[in-house]
């Protein structure tokens, strides 16, 4: 569905207009698109005093062309200059040497000026060391502030940029470019104030052009929307992928399958016997499992009938279950597989008319959190990817004052779409994402729900 208010602020005359009647003015956010040569194409600037810099010196080259160190003699690396530019693109800051609060005046040391100098849809990283990983409670608390900073930054950042922090453990270095590649790079135009662990992981990416070559992924509900999304970009980064939904989108199904050259496959979720078909379904066992199915059957509380809560309970929440222990049960979730569970900020936040469906996300979460220990032992990963206001069929069919509601109360003032979840999805699902696990990613913009 198109967003008029978007197209008119981006238009000359809406601009002018938008701002001399002190109107928010969203950008139009950059995206991946094919062809593109480099993560970044544009200017980073590499920040900050701890040693998980030095990490990143030695992939930096890959991601952008024209580095920059915040300050001479540094890194091998020209110092920039706000009074010189160029424009920035992209600031990683180190901030896993701070461990004491007088030095978090570094953060605004840094930020104070490179905010100034930021070109369109900038993207911003704050790198630190898991708090609980750190005996000195000062140092903890240091580390635990990089929260605050980094989620406020993300509201305050202009021109549609974007700032997460990675707190990375020790050993977990080497899939730091995997991370970057995803939080430096327009696929995750929609992603900010995010705030995830690195932990040490043994698979890595091969070839970062098809980073998913050789992987067999499965995704439930890929006929429209969200999954077929999903399944375009994993068939994009190199895996074979088998699309599943209800029989009654037989011929959509089949027309995408054809398209992205994967299979497809008919089936309730729902139904009773749909772990065992779905075993049956694929013999050779799949390495990415995204759980995208979902439905809403929304009614206040007081109005709900027992069949609106048992469908949502049972299409979103148990058919995941079900169908993931029948896979694991039949040793069809091969090693290193990665499975990706779709939340959804309501899950987070709540959301009035919809405690059925929150109900179900909440417990995806709680899914992805539960399973992961064991998981790990494989290692196989679980995380929960929770979108907010997409831009889809489900959407657009909300009365129009929630609509608009949705789609402006976020930092980026509009709707993402169904490529910002699957981008998502297409970095869980590398091999070097083992690194994340138990986790949820929002891919909601910093929506200011449940933030
Ligand atoms: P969508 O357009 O409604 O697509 C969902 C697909 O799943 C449909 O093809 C649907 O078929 C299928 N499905 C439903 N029940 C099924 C079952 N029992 N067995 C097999 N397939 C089934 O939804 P979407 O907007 O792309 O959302 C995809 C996921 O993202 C959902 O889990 C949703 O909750 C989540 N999400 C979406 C948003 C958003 O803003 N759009 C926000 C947060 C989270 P039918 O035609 O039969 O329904």
């Amino acid at each position: 569905m198109s967003d008029r208010y978007l197209a008119f602020a981006n238009s000359a005359a809406g601009r002018r207009l938008l701002r001399a009647l002190g109107l928010p003015t969203p950008v139009r956010l950059e995206r991946w698109a094919a062809g593109h040569a480099r993560v970044l194409d544009g200017a980073l600037l590499l920040a900050g005093d701890g040693d998980l810099l030095a990490s990143v010196l030695g992939f930096a080259h890959r991601l952008s062309g024209e580095r920059y160190a915040e300050r001479p003699d540094r890194l091998g690396l020209p110092c920039w200059k706000l009074a010189e530019g160029p424009r920035l693109k992209a600031l990683v800051f180190d901030a896993s040497g701070l461990n004491r609060f007088e030095q978090l005046s570094a953060l605004r040391a840094c930020f104070q000026p490179a905010l100034k100098g930021l070109g369109k849809c900038p993207r911003l990283v704050l790198l630190g060391r898991p708090p609980e990983s750190l005996e000195d409670p000062q140092a903890a608390s240091v580390q635990r502030a990089l929260e605050g900073f980094s989620r406020s930054l993300g509201k305050e950042v202009r021109r549609g940029g974007c700032v997460q922090l990675l707190y990375v453990a020790a050993g977990a270095e080497p899939q730091l470019e995997g991370a970057l590649r995803f939080f430096l790079s327009p696929k995750s135009a929609y992603v900010s104030g995010q705030v995830l662990r690195l932990a040490p992981c043994t698979a890595q990416v091969k070839d970062w052009t098809r980073p998913l070559a050789g992987k067999q992924a499965l995704i439930t509900g890929a006929s429209r929307g969200i999954g077929a999304a999903i399944a375009e970009t994993l068939a994009r980064d190199g895996a074979e992928v088998v699309l599943l939904d209800v029989p009654a989108a037989e011929d959509a199904l089949a027309a995408l399958a054809a398209r992205f050259g994967g299979r497809a496959v008919t089936l309730d979720i729902r139904s009773e016997d749909a772990p065992h078909r779905l075993v049956e379904a694929l013999p050779d066992g799949i390495d990415i499992l995204v759980h995208n199915a979902g439905i809403t059957r929304d009614k206040t509380l007081a109005k709900m009938s027992e069949a609106q809560w048992d469908a949502v309970i049972e299409v979103n929440l148990q058919a995941p279950q079900r169908l993931t222990q029948a896979l694991l049960h039949a040793n069809k979730l091969r090693e290193q597989a990665r499975v990706v569970l779709i939340a959804s900020i309501s899950g987070i936040a709540g959301n009035p008319g919809q405690s059925n469906y929150a109900t179900s996300k909440a417990g995806l979460i709680g899914l992805a959190q539960a399973w992961a220990p064991a998981l790990g032992e494989r290692g196989i990963s679980i995380n929960a990817v929770a979108p907010g206001f997409i831009e889809t069929q489900m959407t657009a069919a909300m009365p129009l004052a929630l609509r608009e509601a949705g789609r402006r109360m976020n930092a980026l003032g509009q709707g993402g779409l169904p490529q910002d979840v699957a981008e998502a999805v297409a970095w869980f699902a590398q091999p070097g994402s083992g690194a994340v696990s138990g986790q949820v990613l929002r891919v909601c913009g910093q929506s200011l729900l449940g933030a």
